[in-house]
């Protein structure tokens, strides 16, 4: 059975998230915001685009773009930075670190206890307003490392 693409029971916390950041409700960022919840995993908009097409014809890689950031904006997505520019969303919100394989890409959550304050602190002690920080561990996965 084909979901109905405008269903947002999955993202039910959505539409209060973008308004309350002050954005209007649209269906291009609901679909955008539930594909993202659905693949579970973190992906660039491109791939994206292709997964939210199936759901919502005629829509765009700027479309896609302008929806993540008001995504971002309003706590619904979060960007991760995978190295050599490629930025990823992820439709997990809250403060997590990353591990990134430098030989396929690979990206994948690594919860682990840092604290960041120190930075976080050196930081303001710079005059820089700080929205967050994160730990991005670089290296080689297990299947690369196996094979
Ligand atoms: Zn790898
Ligand atoms: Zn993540």
């Amino acid at each position: 059975m084909e979901a109905n693409p405008l269903d947002t029971t999955a993202s039910a916390d959505a539409p209060v998230a973008l308004r309350a950041a002050g954005y209007r409700v649209t269906p291009q960022r609901l679909v955008v915001h539930r594909t993202l919840v659905e693949l579970g995993r973190h992906v660039g908009a491109e791939e994206l685009l292709g997964e939210v097409e199936r759901r919502l014809p005629n829509v765009s890689l700027p479309t896609v773009y302008s929806a993540l950031d008001a995504l971002e904006d309003a706590g619904l997505v979060r960007r991760v930075s995978a190295g050599q520019g490629r930025a990823l969303y992820d439709a997990r919100p809250a403060d997590h670190h990353h591990l990134v394989c430098r030989r396929c890409g690979a990206v994948e959550d690594l919860d682990a206890r840092v604290s960041l304050s120190g930075a976080l602190a050196s930081a303001r002690e710079n005059g820089f307003a700080p929205d967050g920080a994160e730990v991005v561990v670089r290296g080689l996965c297990a299947s690369c490392r196996a094979g």
